[in-house]
């Protein structure tokens, strides 16, 4: 979803959705997090998909 490969149907429904869903409300929030620290760490270069999977499977799990 962060990676604007989202269609604006999804992107909507997804926005619509953690408005209402405190858990995926939480989990974007980790997500928006770790890709903003990792960004910062990496001098602001994408930020690999697998890297940012990994590290919030441990924050989240
Ligand atoms: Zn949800």
């Amino acid at each position: 979803m962060l990676d604007n490969e989202a269609t604006p149907n999804q992107e909507e429904f997804f926005y619509g959705h953690i408005e209402k869903c405190m858990v995926c409300f939480a989990h974007y929030n980790v997500e928006k997090q770790i890709r903003q620290l990792l960004k910062s760490k990496l001098n602001n270069k994408e930020v690999p998909n697998a890297l940012a999977e990994e590290i919030r499977r441990k924050i989240v799990s």
